[in-house]
């Protein structure tokens, strides 16, 4: 996704509700920054091109510019998520092996986007064994990428990894942002990583690039539904999101990133919510015989949804739908 365009045009207002958020939460939401390099990222001083925090237990976040993945330690080795591009790999191997003498046993991949998951190779020299969904393989047999590496084990709706102690569960809910995208649930820390897909803290959030092509629109509110019920059957109160959440910083309305992208499981359920506000919106118009080609300008002329998207924005709300309205329209 294109965050570095977004980023300056993004003013979000984060409302965290305390309520909403468990001790555990509360820990979860202040990672402890263990390491950071680079140099300084769009000269804000401060921000570094990455960081690497500790979140809970053994899970660590690491970040590269907008990007963000994770990586458990284990007392029987490391379980990396995407490796998001050769250089961030580079660094995440060398800052992981300082954290721990224990072998990176794992790299389970989120979804086949080549921004989130090429560069592994520095882990597949030293015998990482990669996972992913099985259509992730077939997209990078279709469309090769010499800096993906393939995957060694693949699975349909469901696997596990289970290591010192850790596990880790990925979960497929069908074609979604990418046709192979899988949410991670990290136990014992009860915590979900989630991809592109939903991004914390808020689901109402117009950080969706409405030109991806690959989002499938009909498979949207299902997915998330089904993602929402697996938070609710395991207490799942925070999420991890792959992005970090960009903004205008109040205080001096200069570019920042707000630190985290980890917040509640709500998210999720109010992602789906998005997704069925926008197909029933565009529906409604169709059924009042509203001209397919001009549901876009109509939608956006009676600011629909305006108040409640954060970061609205009126040239993407159009693109977006218009993608609806071909879903609607097509199926697809
Ligand atoms: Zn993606």
């Amino acid at each position: 996704m294109h965050y570095l365009n977004q980023f300056v045009r993004l003013i979000i207002v984060v409302v965290l509700s305390c309520q909403s958020l468990s001790a555990l939460a509360d820990v979860l939401s202040k990672p402890e920054l263990v390491a950071k390099g680079g140099g300084s990222l769009f000269g804000s001083g401060s921000m570094q091109l990455w960081e690497i925090e500790k979140i809970a237990g053994g899970i660590y976040g690491f970040r590269y510019t907008f990007y963000r993945s994770i990586f458990v330690i284990t007392q029987d080795g490391v379980i990396a998520t995407d490796p998001l591009n050769p250089e961030a790999a580079r660094i995440l191997r060398e800052e992981i092996h300082k954290l721990t003498d224990q072998p990176l046993k794992y790299v389970a991949y989120s979804h086949s986007h080549w921004d989130h998951i090429s560069g592994g190779q520095v882990f597949k020299d030293e015998g990482a064994t990669f996972v992913a969904q099985e259509r992730c393989t077939e997209n990078f047999l279709e469309n090769p990428n010499p800096d993906v590496v393939m995957p060694d084990v693949t699975y349909r709706d469901q696997y596990t990894i289970e290591l010192g102690g850790t596990s880790m569960t990925m979960y497929y809910f069908g074609p979604t942002h990418d046709n192979c995208l899988v949410v991670m649930h990290i136990q014992p820390e009860n915590v979900m990583f989630i991809v592109d897909l939903a991004n914390p803290p808020d689901g109402w959030i117009m950080f969706y690039n409405p030109a991806v092509s690959e989002d499938r629109v009909w498979n949207m509110p299902a997915a998330l539904d089904a993602i929402a019920g697996v938070i609710e059957r395991e207490g799942i109160e925070t999420i991890i999101g792959g992005h970090m959440t960009n903004g205008i910083n109040p205080k001096n309305g200069r570019p920042t990133i707000i630190r985290g992208t980890i917040g509640p499981s709500t998210t999720v359920a109010e992602r789906r919510d998005f997704w069925q506000a926008l197909i029933d919106g565009t529906r409604a118009e169709m059924v009042a015989n509203t001209p397919v080609e001009d549901i876009p300008d109509k939608l956006v002329a009676d600011r629909y949804l305006a108040d409640r998207i954060v970061a609205y924005d009126e040239d993407k709300m159009r693109i977006l739908i218009q993608r609806i309205v071909s879903y609607v329209l097509t199926g697809e």
